[in-house]
Formats: C-alpha cells, structure tokens, sequence
C-alpha cells in the first residue's frame, strides 16, 4: 500500500486543496475559493477512478469550502466533513457575514438556503465527523487534530497522515503567499499562531512533509517561513505610520509574495488605521 499526495493550487486566493490517495480512493482536504476551480477539482477526482470517501473542510474560512456545492452535486453520497461542530458553526457565520457585505455576490450558489432564497446552499448538509481517525480502503490512517488555539483561524484542523509522514497544516502555513491577518486575527491570536508553530514541530517532528492551506509543500522550514513572515508582519504594523507605508515595506520584504493585492491590503487595514 502506498499513499500519495497531489496538490491542486488554485489562481483564485492562491489556495490550495489536497488529494490524498491509496491505489482505490481518496480524500479531498479542502475546496478553494471559486465554484469553477472547485469543478476542475471535481474532474480530476472523477478521472482518477478512485472512490472518493470524504471532502474535509479544515476551517471556516471561504477560500476553502466555497466549492462544497459542487462537490455535493458531483459526489451525492459522499460526506462533507468538518472537525467539530465549531468549525461548522464558523462556516455558517462567515457565511451570513458575506452576504451581509455582498462577497458572495460573484458565487450566489453559496448563498445560505431560506425560506427566502430557496436555491441557495443546505449548509445543513455538512456533517460533523465522529472519529477523529479516518481511514482510506487500503488501511492508511487520516488523523483530524483540532486541538489548536484561535490563530489564522478560530478553530483549525491540522491533518496527519502518519504512513505517508505528511502534516496538512491547514492556514497554519502558508508559503509564498501573503497571510492572512484580516479582520478577527487580532495581535494575541498571532501570538499564538507563533506557539502553534512550535507544536507543529513538535508534535510531528522534524521528517514530515509539510503541506500549507496556501503555497507548495516542502520540509519544516515551511514552520520557520511562516514565523519569519508573523514576526515581520507585526513589527511593520506596529512601526509604519501608515496603511501606505506598511504596505510597502511587506512587498518590500517579500517581493515574490502572491496575493500582494488582496490577502495584503486586507491584512494591513485590520492592523494599521491611518
Ligand atoms: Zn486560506
């Protein structure tokens, strides 16, 4: 039995789902930010000829369960995992905070269903899973560990697939890739996504393959990225005299950065005002 793993990075929100598959079936960790991407994602499960056993949304945050639609329509019977019933609770807000502020606009198939907006999205469909161990046809082991503290997000799961030592850290990571530190990710949660860091090494030790939520996989320098980029991040925001200026210095700081135009400036806006 052999486990292996392949990305799908999508343009949109520069995110990334993750295939995990044995010789017969697969798990999908997370679905992008497009309807459209997610629908590529969905061609490529369907030419892989493998059983797909579960989508698992790792967090609540859009850029990955936006194409859970899609996948409910493609794979009718399949379940649509989160790890905790925070983590569905997380969808349904950001939800209803999106279209209080017109972001699902561009995406009205994930408008939460009413009685008022009957063709919108069950979000009632997703489902919370009740091990915390899931398992592909052949025996590999998929763990769900949520015991993270309100970091990126409120409530992560980081999945562990310990027979192909590979660690799917969720926005826990990103490479390459602006982070998010929009609004809610105060100061004190960065704090703590700088100690997550920590655990993550130590929990799985320094061999995995560390896969981000944005950004290519690679070996734990992935962890001392990320913590570089915090670190900075907090030091421009709190040293810039303006929105402009912190602006700058991150593109300065990290000119090959994706999302330097939107990820960013969102960031940016929540932490410096003036
Ligand atoms: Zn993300």
């Amino acid at each position: 039995m052999s486990v292996s793993v392949t990305r799908f990075a999508a343009p949109t929100a520069s995110v990334n789902s993750w295939l995990v598959a044995d010789d017969t079936s697969l798990i999908v960790i997370d679905v992008l930010r497009s309807s459209a991407e997610a629908a590529e994602l969905a061609d490529e499960v369907a030419a892989s000829g493998k059983q797909l056993l579960a989508v698992v949304v790792t967090h609540g945050h859009p850029d990955h369960y936006i194409g859970l639609r899609t996948f409910a329509e493609r794979f009718p019977d399949m379940p649509l995992l989160v790890a905790s019933r925070e983590i569905a609770d997380d969808i349904t807000g950001f939800t209803a905070w999106m279209e209080s502020v017109g972001w699902l606009d561009a995406e009205p198939t994930m408008k939460a269903r009413s009685t008022a907006n009957p063709d919108g999205f069950d979000y009632g469909i997703i489902q919370v899973a009740d091990r915390m161990e899931l398992t592909l046809a052949q025996g590999a082991v998929v763990r769900l560990d949520t015991d993270w503290p309100a970091a990126e997000a409120d409530h992560t799961t980081v999945v562990h697939v310990p027979s192909a030592n590979a660690v799917f850290t969720s926005d826990l990571v990103y490479s390459g890739v602006h982070a998010w530190e929009g609004p809610q990710v105060t100061r004190d949660k960065i704090q703590s996504w700088l100690a997550a860091l920590d655990t993550l090494l130590e929990r799985y030790g320094t061999h995995v393959t560390v896969h981000p939520g944005h950004g290519p996989q690679g070996g734990t320098a992935r962890y001392e990225e990320i913590r570089r980029y915090l670190r900075d991040f907090l030091n421009v925001t709190e040293a810039a005299t303006g929105r402009e200026e912190a602006t700058a210095e991150m593109i300065r700081r990290y000119p090959d950065h994706e999302q330097a135009d939107f990820l960013l400036p969102l960031s940016i806006d929540f932490h410096v005002h003036a």
